[in-house]
C-alpha cells in the first residue's frame, strides 16, 4: 500500500516517511551494533575485572547464536505483522522489547542478566527489523522508480548507526570503567529511536502499516495453536536428543540446538515453498535457482559476521593497539565494516550505472561477493605467516585491509540479495521474503557458533585459510555455473 504525501517537502527527494524509518532503523542498529562491539569482551573479561569470565571460545559461540537467533526471529516478527498486529504496531513493540533488553544489561546482573537481555533483544529485533524494511517498500507505488534508491538511503541509515555506535559505546564504557555504562548507551539509543518513530511516524507515515494485511481467521486459530505446540515439542525434542548425544545438558547443548535450528528452519521454508499448491511451475524453477544463491550468501555471511567474533578476538589479542601513547579500544574496529559501506556505496552505485547493461547479473554478483569475502580471510593468514602467531603486536592495518576487502564483497552481494529474494520467491510467499533473506544470515551464524570455537592463535593461519580458500573456490564455481542458474531464473536477471 503506497502512502500519499500531500506536502511538497521530501526527504532527499523521497517520501518523508522514509526519514522516520531511516532514523528509527539508525537508532535500532546503533543500539545493536554498539552493544555487540563490547559484548564479546564483556563475556570473556575476568569476573574481577567486571566481565563474566567465560572462555573466548564460549564468547564467540554465544555471539554467533545470538546473531543467528536475532535474524531467525524475523520469521515470527514478519508473521505477527502480517496476521496479527500490522507492521506499525509490531515495530513499536519490537522497539520496546529491545530497549528493555538493553536496560537489563545496563545493571550488573551477571550471566542471568545477559540471557534475559538476549531473549528480549532477539524477539524485539525479530519484531522490528524485517517490518521496518517492509514499510520502506510500502512508501512507494508498485512501479515507482525511486524505490531502489529509497532502499539504498535506508541501508545508509543502518550503516551510519552501526558506524557511530562503537565510538560512543566504547568511550562511555572506558571512561566509566564499566561495560554496563556502555550497554546503557545502547538502551538510550533505542529509546531515542522509539520517540522518533512515534512522533515523526504520526506526521509522516500517517496510516501506513496500520492495517493487518492478512488477518488470522478464527477458523485458523486452532490450527495455529497446534502448529505452535508442535514446534515447541520439536525444539524440545531436538534439545533432548542433542543433550543425550553430548552426555550432559549444558550451554553447549543450547549452542548446538541453535545450530540445528539454523539449518532446519530455512530447510522447512524451502520445502513448504517448493511443495505448495500455490507455487507455479516457473516459480518452482526460480526457487531451484535461488537455493544455490541462498547457500552462497550463507557462506558470505559466515565470513562477514566473523568481523565481530574471530576478528574481534584478533583485534584484542594480536594487534598493536597503541597509537601515539594512547591505547585503542578493540571495539572500535567494529566501525570499519559500516564505514567502508558508507564510503563504497556511492562508488558502487556509480560503477553499476556506468556499466549499465554490461553489469554482471545477480549470480555473478553473488560470486564476486563471496570471492572478496574469501580474499579478506586469505589476507588474514599473512600476519601469522609473516610475523608468527605468538606476537601480540601486528599492525592494525591488516584488519583495516581485511574489512575493506570484505566490504567490497558486501557491496556486490548484500544490496542485490534482498531484491533477488523478492524476485525469485513465489508470489504467494511475498510477505515473507524479508524473513527468508535474513534466514541466510541466521544459518551462517548458526554454523559460526560451531566453527568459531576452533579459532585461536595456534589455529589462526589454518582457520583463515580453510574459510578463505574455501569461499574463493565456491565463488569460482558459481561464476562458471552462472549461465546454468540464469536459465532457471526464467527472465529474472
Ligand atoms: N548488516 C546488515 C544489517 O544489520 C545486513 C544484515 C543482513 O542483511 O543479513 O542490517
Ligand atoms: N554491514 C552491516 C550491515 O549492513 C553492519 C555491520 O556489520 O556493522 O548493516
Amino acid at each position: 500500500m503506497a502512502i500519499k504525501d500531500s506536502s511538497s517537502k521530501t526527504f532527499f527527494g523521497h517520501p518523508r516517511g522514509l526519514a522516520t524509518l531511516f532514523f528509527t532503523e539508525f537508532w535500532e542498529r546503533f543500539s545493536y551494533y554498539g552493544m555487540r562491539a563490547i559484548l564479546i569482551y564483556y563475556m570473556y573479561t575476568a569476573v574481577v575485572d567486571g566481565g563474566l569470565g567465560f572462555s573466548q571460545a564460549t564468547a564467540t559461540a554465544i555471539m554467533s547464536i545470538y546473531g543467528s537467533l536475532v535474524y531467525m526471529s524475523g520469521v515470527i516478527g514478519g508473521w505477527t505483522a502480517d496476521r496479527v498486529l500490522g507492521p506499525r504496531r509490531t515495530i513499536f513493540y519490537g522497539g520496546v522489547l529491545i530497549m528493555v533488553g538493553h536496560i537489563a544489561l545496563s545493571f550488573p546482573g551477571g550471566a542471568t542478566a545477559l540471557f534475559v537481555s538476549m531473549f528480549f533483544i532477539i524477539i524485539g529485533t525479530g519484531f522490528l527489523k524485517p517490518n521496518v524494511s517492509n514499510v520502506v517498500g510500502d512508501l512507494y507505488p508498485e512501479k515507482d522508480q525511486r524505490r531502489d534508491a529509497g532502499f539504498s538511503i535506508f541501508y545508509m541509515g543502518i550503516n551510519l548507526g552501526a558506524f557511530i555506535a562503537p565510538f560512543i559505546v566504547t568511550s562511555v564504557s572506558d571512561s566509566a570503567n564499566s561495560y554496563h555504562a556502555g550497554f546503557g548507551v545502547a538502551a538510550v539509543g533505542m529509546a531515542v529511536g522509539l520517540v522518533v518513530y512515534v512522533i515523526t511516524g504520526k506526521m509522516y507515515l500517517r496510516d501506513a502499516g496500520k492495517q493487518v494485511p492478512n488477518p488470522l481467521k478464527s477458523t485458523e486459530k486452532k490450527k495455529m495453536s497446534g502448529l505452535v505446540i508442535g514446534l515447541a515439542i520439536g525444539i524440545a525434542a531436538i534439545f533432548t536428543v542433542i543433550g543425550l548425544l553430548q552426555g550432559e545438558y549444558s550451554l553447549e547443548t543450547v549452542i548446538m540446538t541453535v545450530t540445528v535450528l539454523g539449518v532446519i528452519i530455512p530447510l522447512l521454508y524451502f520445502i513448504v515453498m517448493m511443495t505448495s499448491k500455490k507455487t507455479t511451475k516457473d516459480e518452482r524453477a526460480r526457487l531451484t535457482a535461488y537455493i544455490p544463491l541462498f547457500l552462497i550468501s550463507v557462506m558470505f555471511w559466515m565470513i562477514e559476521e566473523q568481523g565481530s567474533t574471530t576478528l574481534a578476538l584478533f583485534a584484542a589479542n594480536r594487534t598493536d593497539l597503541s597509537v601515539g601513547g594512547f591505547t585503542l579500544n578493540p571495539g572500535i574496529f567494529q566501525s570499519l565494516n559500516p564505514m567502508f559501506i558508507i564510503i563504497l556505496s556511492p562508488i558502487f552505485a556509480w560503477i553499476w550505472t556506468k556499466m549499465g547493461k554490461r553489469q554482471p547479473g545477480t549470480p555473478r554478483k553473488f560470486a564476486l561477493g563471496l570471492f572478496f569475502a574469501g580474499l579478506s580471510f586469505v589476507i588474514m593468514m599473512l600476519p601469522g605467516i609473516l610475523a608468527g602467531n605468538t606476537t601480540t603486536a601486528v599492525s592494525p592495518l591488516w584488519l583495516v585491509f581485511s574489512f575493506f576487502i570484505c566490504i567490497v564483497g558486501e557491496m556486490c552481494l548484500s544490496p542485490v540479495g534482498l531484491s533477488a529474494t523478492t524476485k525469485l520467491a513465489p508470489a504467494a510467499f511475498a510477505s515473507q521474503t524479508m524473513s527468508v533473506w535474513f534466514l541466510s544470515d541466521s544459518m551462517a551464524q548458526a554454523f559460526n557458533a560451531q566453527a568459531t570455537q576452533y579459532f585461536n592463535a595456534d589455529t589462526e593461519i589454518l582457520y583463515f585459510g580453510i574459510f578463505g580458500f574455501g569461499a574463493v573456490a565456491f565463488a569460482i564455481l558459481l561464476f562458471l555455473g552462472a549461465p546454468l542458474l540464469k536459465k532457471n531464473m526464467r527472465g529474472v536477471d
